[in-house]
């Protein structure tokens, strides 16, 4: 028997940021476990999405509008909000006032799930809402959850993850909805951002080597010395991964790491990269360029206590994949085919 608060499959599940990378995977995820009730929403228009589901109820509207949030929560179950005002490190570190403004976001979608009598609202935080005086050093230890507090998270993009994770909480704590945090380690694959400002390395490496490779190109340029050290999650281990944290009760208003737990170093993701496009190429790195804090990986302890699982695609299958997507992608542009890329 179906528990009182299971979501069925022909209730309504409402996806934010549904035209942008994460968001769009996750609706395909829904969509092929059998959910017939979908809407997705994202201020973009439909054309620009990364991906359009067939059979999805598809809004270009923007969420941090009140009355929108109230037109797209109306009857959900379940609402996921994966919409922001983002990118990589480029975008981040010059654009903190867009940031911040994603306030808005969450702030008029959580009100509105909760008016709405949705039974689960789920909120995509990033491992940036840590506190950064922990992340100096390449050989970093990973980040646990309770790293958050003593508060000193990135400038911009990770104090406005960090206050909406507790604008969340609350939600919980005096409304009663069951709401769901998981904090994000850079999340890669086919699908996403890899060109135009907002995109990350994993895609900016691929789309470089690509680029080299076209134009017979010896070197390519790597922002920083190479030695920070990051982790990288692929898009599958996402998607099933936000499925698997919004439906555990221990998990309610706890947030959580949602990362793989593989660290490399720029320099070594470069290599991988490399080798995947069969060249060889020389390195012109741009030590003035944006690069973040030293090191960040995720202590994936809790997630393998509480849900027995934790993101395992291994670095060097994700980026084949990616790479494969990319180069598509770009020999579509180069042939004049539309594609569909961000810009800032
Ligand atoms: P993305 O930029 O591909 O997708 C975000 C989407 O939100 C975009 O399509 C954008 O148009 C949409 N959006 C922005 N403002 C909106 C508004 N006002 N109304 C409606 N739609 C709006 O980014 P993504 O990588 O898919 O990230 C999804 C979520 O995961 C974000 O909350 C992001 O902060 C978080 N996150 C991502 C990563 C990562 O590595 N990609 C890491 C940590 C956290």
């Amino acid at each position: 028997m179906q528990a009182v608060d299971e979501t069925g499959r022909n209730d309504l599940i409402v996806i934010a940021g549904a035209g942008g990378f994460i968001a769009g995977a996750l609706t395909r995820y829904f969509h092929e476990r059998g959910f017939t009730r979908i809407r997705a929403v994202d201020k973009k228009p439909l054309g620009d999405w990364y991906q359009r589901v067939p059979g999805v109820e598809c809004l270009s509207l923007d969420v941090s509008q009140e009355a929108n949030c109230r037109r797209v929560c109306e009857g959900a179950a379940e609402v996921y909000n994966l919409a922001a005002d983002m990118g990589g490190m480029g975008f981040i570190e010059r654009f903190r006032v867009e940031c911040l403004r994603s306030v808005l976001i969450n702030t008029h979608m959580v009100e509105a799930a909760w008016r709405a009598g949705a039974r689960r609202y789920f909120y995509s935080s990033s491992a940036c809402a840590y506190n950064t005086e922990l992340q100096k050093d390449p050989a970093v230890r990973a980040l646990r959850e309770s790293d958050a507090y003593p508060a000193m998270a990135e400038r911009g993009y990770g104090w406005e993850k960090l206050f909406s994770e507790m604008v969340c909480q609350e939600y919980t704590a005096e409304r009663g909805m069951k709401t769901f945090i998981a904090r994000f380690h850079n999340v890669y694959g086919p699908n996403g951002t890899w060109d135009g400002g907002r995109e990350k390395a994993p895609a900016a490496l691929c789309r470089k080597v690509i680029e080299a490779k076209d134009k017979g190109l010896d070197h390519i340029d790597v922002w920083g010395d190479g030695t920070a050290t990051r982790s990288f999650m692929y898009i599958d281990d996402c998607t099933l991964g936000i499925d698997k944290i919004m439906h555990c009760e221990q998990l309610v208003a706890t947030p959580i790491n949602l990362g793989s737990s593989e660290l490399v170093s720029i320099n070594r993701l470069a290599d991988m990269v490399v080798e995947i496009a069969g060249v060889k190429l020389g390195r012109q790195h741009q030590l003035d360029a944006p690069r973040g804090v030293a090191g960040r990986n995720s202590d994936n302890s809790m997630i393998r206590r509480i849900l027995g699982w934790e993101p395992a695609t291994p670095l060097a299958e994700g980026l084949a994949k990616t790479y494969a997507w990319i180069a598509d992608q770009y020999a579509r542009r180069k042939a004049g085919q539309a594609v569909v890329h961000d810009t800032i």
